[in-house]
């Protein structure tokens, strides 16, 4: 087995637009010759069948929710980073790839990350083009909030339903390519298995969820952008469609499947309240950084939080960890 990430080569800051520029590039007459099949409308497969379909490829959707609006991102409440520095607080696109790098326990493909804080900004200003309402200022300016242990106010968020509104913003590019005719998209439908023709993913076996009816779809290209793997700990925030039955079957036919440890954890849920509970339901991230965690100073302490005074209470973790404070994981 060779594990071979097929990383750009060069310096960090220019690997990947050294390797864009390496690319051979398709004739926009030829693009309509490829067909790629786009498995799932979170905001990774609506924005890729999106994107795909303007640049003029041929593009199946497949969606097993009723409308692509529902894909499973729907259920991300608390924003999106990106390196904007609006607020001047010293944030930096070397600082968001550091602080990411940081979280992911210095365990993530390091030109990727690059990648991905030089490409947040531009992410941003797209969404606010395709009309996500971000929250703003009160003098309009896009307002950022301090989010998931970082030092500065790097986030934007659209109250608690940043996923939603930014679902909703990828949903209507993709209607458009639907509307254009570039995309297919096949609503309530679940992909099977996976079509492996001399080692390339070259289609799919679907099963429609309303007639039960088993159908192929052959392509150049197949995109899996079925979501995470969260399921595997039973109870977790994602719901049980997604059970990365999609991933698992690629495994099945010879793809690498890496990190799986890679399951952000939600610690603030509505608590288990009973044996018919599918998923859990995360109480809201959009409270996270805005309070202060103490526990009674004295310990053994009897007396609702009230009715203990400020001088009483014990701000641990600004005392064990002065710089970060209550960010501290
Ligand atoms: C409660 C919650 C809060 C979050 N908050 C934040 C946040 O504040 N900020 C942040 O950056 N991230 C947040 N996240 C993480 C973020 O939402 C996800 O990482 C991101 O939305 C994943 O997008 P995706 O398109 O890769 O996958 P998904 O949105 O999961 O989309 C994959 C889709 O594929 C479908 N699918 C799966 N298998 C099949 C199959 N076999 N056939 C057909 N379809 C299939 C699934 O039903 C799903 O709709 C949160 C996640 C959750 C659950």
């Amino acid at each position: 087995m060779i594990l071979d990430g097929k990383c750009p080569s060069g310096p960090l800051a220019e690997k990947w637009d050294r390797h864009r520029q390496d690319l051979k590039l398709v004739n926009p007459a030829n693009k309509r010759k490829f067909k790629i099949i786009v498995v799932g409308t979170g905001l990774a497969g609506a924005s890729a069948a999106a994107s795909l379909g303007e640049l003029g490829y041929k593009v199946e959707a497949f969606c097993c929710q009723d409308s692509p609006r529902r894909g499973h991102s729907i259920a991300a409440q608390g924003g999106i980073n990106a390196a904007k520095n609006y607020p001047n607080d010293g944030d930096s696109i070397f600082r968001l790839f550091y602080d990411t790098i940081k979280g992911g326990d210095f365990r993530s493909r390091e030109a990727n990350v690059y990648r991905l804080a030089t490409l947040s900004n531009n992410i941003i200003d797209q969404a606010v083009a395709q009309g996500v309402p971000f929250a703003r200022d009160y003098a309009g300016y896009l307002e950022n909030r301090s989010f998931g242990g970082a030092q500065v106010s790097r986030t934007f968020f659209a109250r608690g339903q940043t996923g939603q509104q930014l679902l909703l913003g990828a949903y209507s590019a993709l209607s458009r390519q639907i509307g254009a005719g570039t995309v297919q998209i096949h609503p309530r439908t679940e992909m099977l298995d996976l079509v492996v023709i001399d080692g390339a993913a070259r289609g799919i076996i679907v099963r429609d969820l309303v007639t039960g009816k088993i159908f192929s779809s052959a392509a150049d290209a197949v995109c899996l952008c079925t979501g995470g793997y969260a399921n595997v700990f039973y109870l977790s925030t994602n719901a049980m469609g997604s059970n990365v039955t999609a991933a698992y079957r690629a495994y099945k036919k010879g793809a690498f499947f890496a990190n799986p440890c890679y399951t952000q954890i939600h610690p603030t849920c509505i608590p288990v309240s009973g044996e018919h509970q599918s998923k859990l339901t995360l109480m809201s991230e959009s409270l996270r950084n805005d309070g202060r965690v103490w526990v009674p100073a004295q310990k053994g302490d009897k007396r609702p939080p009230h009715d203990i005074p400020e001088n009483e209470r014990d701000y641990f973790l600004e005392r064990k960890y002065p710089s970060f404070g209550n960010l501290a994981p």
